[in-house]
């Protein structure tokens, strides 16, 4: 399989075919991330002879037995590719590997909006069954601080175009992206948003300052502060205890994460309440997942 730099997918294509087939972020500006920032890992599509070379060995894998049932579209937002690049892709999944039963993307507001519902519609059918999508923040000044590219109303909108063309949407969240001083309105705003989009699947992950970011630089200056983790848990109480879910499968079980819960909300609210209750009343550490277990 052609593999250029680091590859990342959700915790939950853990079994997935990792099939790349783009580089990089086509918007690599998000002010905490440094996901894709090797030089080798530029934005570009993948041409089409490397990827169907990639579906064939795959395919070859599955003739001789290797079970392949779900298969994780890389990188970043490969979800902006033309929509008939994708359906080609889809296709090609469907015919030679015919035991594949879902497809996953990574996508965001800017590239779920380039989709009309038709087109969406369509890739369900060829076989998309989940986007995953870092909305990050209800609080529209905490996205721009960020420079994220979208908004909430249209991360809003983008759950209510996914939902309508039938694909599954999982949703990631990240506690303490407004800093201290913003902490209490990105927890208050980012229920509102939840409760908005209504997703099935969301995970709450914790911000990390990694070296090299300009986030990073904005704490170096002194100009951001990451909350404490009784502040991070503080953000996930208000998280679980606002947001208003059809059903919806809840995480926080990140490795980045203090406290890892896995919900099924709102059935699990009042158990998860209590539990996050007595951790913040207490504030014993040995409640926290240590600090060199938290991979970042
Ligand atoms: S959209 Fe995602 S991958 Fe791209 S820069 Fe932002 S956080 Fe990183």
């Amino acid at each position: 399989m052609d593999q250029v730099g680091r590859i990342f997918r959700p915790p939950s294509e853990g079994d997935s075919l990792l099939l790349q087939v783009s580089l990089g972020c086509s918007h690599n500006k998000c002010s905490y991330c440094a996901m894709y920032d090797l030089p080798e890992q530029k934005f570009r599509i993948k041409d089409w002879e490397t990827i169907a070379a990639d579906i064939s060995e795959a395919a070859a894998w599955s003739e001789n037995g290797l079970a392949i049932r779900r298969v994780f579209l890389c990188d970043g937002d490969a979800l902006i590719l033309p929509t008939d690049y994708l359906a080609r892709i889809l296709e090609t999944l469907r015919e030679k590997i015919p035991s594949v039963r879902r497809v996953g993307i990574y996508g965001d507001a800017r590239s779920i909006l380039r989709k009309s519902a038709v087109e969406l519609t369509l890739l369900r059918e060829l076989g998309l069954g989940i986007v995953y999508h870092g909305a990050e923040s209800g609080d529209d000044d905490v996205l721009r601080r960020m420079n994220k590219g979208s908004t909430a109303a249209e991360a809003a909108e983008a759950a209510s175009l996914l939902a309508g063309a039938g694909i599954r949407h999982s949703v990631m969240v990240m506690l303490g992206l407004g800093g201290t001083e913003h902490s209490a309105e990105h927890a208050a705003k980012t229920a509102a948003l939840l409760t908005l989009m209504d997703p099935p699947f969301v995970g709450a992950l914790t911000t990390t300052l990694v070296p090299g970011t300009p986030l990073f630089a904005e704490a170096e200056a002194g100009r951001f502060a990451l909350p404490d983790p009784w502040g991070i848990l503080e953000e996930l109480r208000v998280l679980i205890r606002e947001s208003k879910f059809t059903r919806c499968r809840f995480h926080s079980n990140h490795a980045s994460n203090y406290v890892p819960l896995s919900l099924n909300l709102p059935a699990d609210r009042e158990k998860a309440m209590i539990s996050l209750d007595r951790i913040l009343e207490r504030r014993e550490e040995s409640s926290l997942r240590p600090e060199f277990l938290r991979g970042l």
